[in-house]
């Protein structure tokens, strides 16, 4: 073997050793970390899943107060908020460091399932930045509480809607074979859901550094801004992406959110 792939060879070898020894903030070597912006319209729903999250799903003749409410909380939403995120790659091989980080995650959840068969993985987080939530509260304070409703409603849609397009642009940055196979699709995944322990933020902060784009996380796992969205990212043939959610925590959930993101990836062109 030539001298430099030798010296290669026990790079690679000696690479996750190494990586473990060094502090925790270091970047991987050759995994991509990636801050992207995106434009208010990008996240923002649509009036028709505003309404049916307010209750009012295909109503007819809605009056004109509704209509002027969703328009003015809608514009509110353009002006205010800062749609951002950041990922960073991770091997696939090492998600239980984060998943099982100390020792309260299910073993028996969708995750340690999914994951493993999983052909690419990063950890994320993403915000829609401050002044949306804070602009909600205000309103609900100063007794313009209906206002507050909606854009309540944009700000919880527009959140979720930033774990689908992280996701996404996880798929872009795939080597080309796996961003152009169809079969392979990408899916978010969070800590306080589906068996990974609330706890679990901690280690995915502690990796990701989040801060950088103005995401902190509380003592008691609450992150700051509220609204945003942190976990991983896992890619992989769309057939791994399918349970059946009758884990033992599901008894106790009604969001139920696994079940509308797997109908969206199983859409997603
Ligand atoms: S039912 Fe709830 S807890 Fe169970 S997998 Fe779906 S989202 Fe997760």
């Amino acid at each position: 073997m030539p001298e430099s792939n030798q010296a290669a060879q026990i790079l690679k070898m000696d690479l996750p050793v190494l990586m473990l020894s060094m502090q925790n903030y270091e970047v991987k070597q050759g995994m991509r970390r990636e801050i992207i912006r995106f434009k208010a319209e990008e996240v923002a729903p649509s009036s028709a899943e505003v309404l049916e999250n307010q209750g009012m799903a295909g109503r007819r003749n809605l009056p004109a107060r509704i209509r002027s409410l969703v328009d003015s909380a809608f514009e509110l939403f353009g002006q205010l908020a800062e749609p951002r995120g950041i990922l960073q790659e991770w091997p696939v091989s090492e998600f239980e460091t984060i998943y099982n980080g100390n020792g309260l995650s299910s073993p028996h959840g969708p995750i340690p399932l999914i994951v493993p068969k999983a052909c690419g993985l990063a950890l994320f987080a993403a915000t829609l930045g401050d002044a949306p939530i804070a602009k909600s509260n205000e309103l609900f304070a100063g007794g313009k509480g209906a206002l507050g409703f909606m854009l309540d409603a944009i700000n919880s849609l527009a959140a979720e809607r930033l774990g689908r397009l992280m996701a996404n642009r996880f798929m872009e940055l795939l080597p080309a074979e796996l961003s152009r196979n169809k079969q392979i699709k990408a899916q978010h995944y969070g800590p306080g859901h589906c068996g990974w322990h609330i706890s679990g933020q901690a280690k995915l902060f502690e990796l990701l550094r989040p801060e950088e784009i103005g995401i902190t996380l509380t003592s008691s796992y609450v992150i700051r801004p509220i609204k945003s969205i942190s976990g991983f990212l896992v890619a992989g043939e769309i057939h791994i992406h399918r349970f059946v959610p009758n884990f033992p925590f599901c008894k106790v959930c009604k969001e139920r959110k696994c079940i509308q993101r797997m109908a969206i990836l199983e859409d997603a062109k």
